[in-house]
């Protein structure tokens, strides 16, 4: 890769990130309590059948298929109880009952349950059922859910909550994983502070950083470790002593603001004086400015400042390269097709991602933008639920078009 003259478009930075990143390779092996979110290092397959026993789907009798078969209307002796966790340990003969609970064994492979709902009449000793035609069996075979020996989990997953259920279903107690890459988080610029600065304290030209909060949580629960590492001035020599210490001991750096074409931004110069600029500027809006480049070993991501456009460049790019190192599969982000409720103004050249709010309208999915687009504008995002995808060479998209959505839960999670 060597740095471009003309600015990328999204899918060649994706396809750039994804041939130049190399994934995480360590591993160790993590109980269920500390799984969600890291990346199986392996597939992991089902130790035994589940369930293990053929077990009742329902409370009711266990009778043999046979005898239900042939005389539904007699009357079947009540021969014991099975419940969950104590099974009857007698074997069922001809015209005989067991009561069974949910989930707990059914005492042989050809019986069937009949349902505590059809019984007719029943005492301690007998019990006699509606003789309508039975449907379904009401036993779960073992490995109904799970057999011995098949992948639950492919390798490269990122382990979610309910992954992790199934995990635990089949007694999987730990898992091998990806160790997390270490991933640095710095913002920089003179005019920031931190929120806790008082408004009244503020001093002229001051504003809050919020790009570093932004993008530490985006990253909290994820498999890589986002680090805090301040803020940074706008002073090259700090800079560059600063990336070059971080970039020894992480495996990525984020930076944002400062790689854009004034007086105060030194991201793209320090990146070529310590190591290599390989992209710059992409065919996007926001985000053009975003700027990519390694430091040693270490990835370095110059985020653009304006608030917006870290967003959708941590979202859209910076996230899906960090979830590649650390070894899970790159995905397309859900597209989903919508009807715009009214005009989006867009004038043609760069691919856009408005923020909308999307929502179902006599069954059909409407979306609106979330007013003035304007990078700065956090206040966009605030009820905005989806990005709404304008390819570069459309216009203006009139209201009833269709477009497509990126629902930000998807990008988010
Ligand atoms: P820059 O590219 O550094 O000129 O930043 C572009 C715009 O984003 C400027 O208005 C900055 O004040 C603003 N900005 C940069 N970093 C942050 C931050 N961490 N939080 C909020 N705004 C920022
Ligand atoms: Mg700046």
């Amino acid at each position: 890769m060597s740095e471009n003259s003309q600015p990328l478009e999204l899918g060649q930075a994706l396809e750039a990130l994804q041939r130049r990143i190399v994934a995480v390779s360590a591993t160790e092996t993590l109980p269920l309590s500390q799984a969600v979110n890291r990346v199986t290092a392996a597939p992991v397959q089902s130790p035994v059948d589940i369930p293990p026993f053929p077990a009742s789907a329902m409370d009711g009798y266990a009778v043999r298929q046979e005898d239900w078969a042939a005389r539904p209307a007699d009357p079947f002796r009540v021969i014991g109880h099975s419940l969950a966790g104590h099974p009857f340990s007698g074997t069922i003969g001809r015209q005989e009952a067991v009561r069974v609970f949910t989930g707990a064994v059914v005492p042989d492979t050809s019986c069937q349950v009949l349902l505590q709902e059809d019984v007719l009449s029943a005492d301690e000793h007998e019990v006699t059922f509606k003789t309508h035609t039975p449907g379904e069996l009401f036993v779960r075979p073992p490995g109904h859910d799970f057999r011995a020996g098949q992948t639950i989990i492919g390798s490269n997953r990122c382990l979610t909550p309910l992954m992790l259920g199934a995990l635990s279903a089949a007694g999987i107690p730990d898992v091998s994983v990806y160790v997390r890459p270490r991933v640095g988080v710095f913002s920089t610029g003179d005019e920031l502070v931190d929120p806790t600065v008082n408004p009244a304290d503020l001093e002229p030209g001051q504003i809050y950083d919020s790009n570093r909060f932004t993008v530490l949580s985006i990253l909290a629960d994820s498999p890589i470790e986002p680090v805090d590492l301040g803020r940074l001035p706008d002073d090259e020599t700090k800079v560059r002593q600063a990336i070059e210490a971080a970039a020894r001991d992480h495996d990525v750096l984020l930076t944002s603001g400062g790689v854009s074409v004034g007086d105060a931004d030194f991201i793209t110069s320090v990146i070529r004086e310590l190591g290599k600029l390989e992209f710059w500027k992409l065919n996007l809006k926001p985000g053009k400015p975003l700027a990519y480049g390694t430091v040693g070993k270490c990835h370095v991501f110059g985020l653009p400042g304006n608030p917006v456009s870290t967003i959708v460049t941590l979202l859209m790019i910076a996230k899906p390269a960090l979830y590649h190192l650390a070894g899970a599969d790159m995905q397309e982000p859900l597209r989903i097709k919508a009807t715009t409720a009214d005009r989006i103004p867009h004038s043609p050249g760069r691919t856009e991602y408005q923020r909308g709010t999307l929502k179902r309208v006599n069954g059909m999915l409407s979306v609106t933008h979330t007013g003035d687009q304007s990078s700065n504008r956090l206040s966009t995002f605030v009820d905005s639920n989806c990005l709404i995808e304008i390819p570069g060479q459309t216009g203006d998209v009139e209201g009833g078009q269709e477009v497509l959505v990126l629902p930000l839960s998807e990008l988010l999670s």
